[in-house]
């Protein structure tokens, strides 16, 4: 039975034209859109005459009459304006670690006479990966140093860190740091700032631009919808732009790539930051994903998206102590994201058995079960009936059977 509140809640959505826009299936409530988006229906057309008519037909010609070498600028444009990056600061390519890669090495050479990088120690895991391996490949003696807490963060900042590389909301427990205060505060140290808007674009409006950012990255494949391994984006403010060669200098960053130089020429804008070939067929599903955002407010969005938690954790905090549920993300609705995470004895088997019922929201390691709210897709109704399907398999006990307790490659 529905409850008046969850009607009354999506009758007035001014967002719940979009959810049209996408190809869900029947009986699943999908609050996994925090690590693959749902498939926008018009990017399966638009693919679909990709391969047939640009690839199948035009072939090579292709790369002119579909603007083909344009794309990672196109893209990188409608993404900027999705996080308040001006034209032409913002490129797709490559995957999310890989510009991490290239930004982080960036952002070292700029600022040559400082040796510490911070981070968090509850960053994705990739981003600490990857500056473990810029500090090793092209570090100058750089050092690695990891916040115990976000509340450390301010007072690790001295005169000897070169850049502070940060992930806006955090992948496991929703905790969103305050981009604008954090990014001044190393500013007022010298310190460079990167940020990681993986959970971040398409969640929720992002300034880039106020908030002075000097380095951003994120992913497609999330809260964008580009599909499977979409390539992800980078952003470099144009102070910033022309002052390094990035050192994955491949053509596509050359100034010239079809004059065919020996010797390597940087470009002087944000291509610079390319490196090979676009994935073109990636590259266009993302692109079509993003003419969904056209027309979406993103305060609509952001509105939305506090709603649909806070009725969650609501409708959740009824039984979240009987069964031993510990809400790991704030309360606040400023200091969090747009997923809603609780730790708990057997997650994964409760995760896989409220999968089996149509529920899918992931499981991050050690006893996390996250649930992910993507406001184009999701109505309040989804809200409750999700709410109401995890009461049912903690009440029952359903989880605890052996099919639930096998481990997956990916969670
Ligand atoms: C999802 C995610 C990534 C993924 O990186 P890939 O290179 O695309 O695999 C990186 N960083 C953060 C913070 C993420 O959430």
């Amino acid at each position: 039975m529905k409850n008046t509140k969850a009607i009354l809640a999506d009758q007035s959505d001014p967002l719940k034209s979009f959810r049209d826009g996408f190809e869900l299936p029947a009986n699943v409530i999908y609050l996994d859109g925090n690590s693959l988006g749902a498939l926008p229906k018009s990017v399966k057309q638009r693919v679909a005459r990709t391969i047939s008519e640009e690839w199948g037909e035009q072939l090579i010609r292709s790369w002119n009459s579909a603007d083909w070498i344009h794309l990672p600028q196109r893209v990188g444009n409608k993404i900027g304006r999705l996080i308040g990056a001006a034209e032409n600061t913002v490129v797709a390519a490559d995957s999310t670690s890989i510009n991490l890669f290239k930004v982080l090495s960036a952002a070292l050479d700029l600022n040559t006479e400082r040796s510490k990088i911070i981070s968090e120690k509850e960053n994705f895991p990739t981003d600490l990966y990857i500056a473990e391996g810029v500090a090793r490949q092209i570090g100058k003696g750089h050092q690695l140093v990891l916040a115990d807490t976000p509340d450390d963060i301010a007072n690790m900042l001295d005169r000897d860190v070169a850049v502070l590389m940060l992930t806006h909301v955090n992948y496991r427990t929703g905790y969103r740091h305050d981009m604008a205060a954090i990014t001044q505060a190393a500013h007022d140290k010298g310190v460079l700032v990167i940020w990681d808007l993986a959970h971040s674009a398409g969640a929720m409006p992002v300034d880039l631009t106020s908030a002075d950012a000097d380095f951003a990255i994120g992913c497609g494949y999330k809260y964008l919808n580009g599909g499977p391994g979409a390539p992800a984006f980078l952003y470099v403010n144009p102070r910033h732009q022309g002052a390094f060669n990035q050192p994955l200098s491949g053509w596509f960053g050359h100034r010239a790539p079809f004059n065919f130089e020996t010797a390597y020429a940087p470009s002087t804008g944000i291509e610079q930051y390319l490196c090979g070939t676009p994935q073109v067929l990636g590259m266009v599903a993302l692109d079509e994903a993003l003419s969904l955002w056209d027309n979406v407010d993103m305060e609509a969005l952001r509105t939305k998206s506090i709603a649909l938690c806070d009725y969650f954790i609501e409708g959740i905090d009824a039984f979240a102590a009987e069964y031993g549920l510990t809400l790991v993300t704030p309360r606040e609705a400023d200091m969090r994201g747009s997923q809603v995470s609780y730790s708990c004895e057997n997650g994964y088997a409760i995760m896989q058995a409220l999968i089996a019922r149509g529920v899918i929201g992931d499981f991050r390691a050690p006893d996390i079960i996250r649930f992910g709210f993507t406001p184009l897709y999701l109505s309040f109704a989804d809200v409750e009936k999700a709410v109401t399907i995890l009461k049912d398999i903690l009440k029952t006990r359903s989880w605890d059977a052996e099919e639930y307790r096998v481990l997956g490659a990916v969670t």
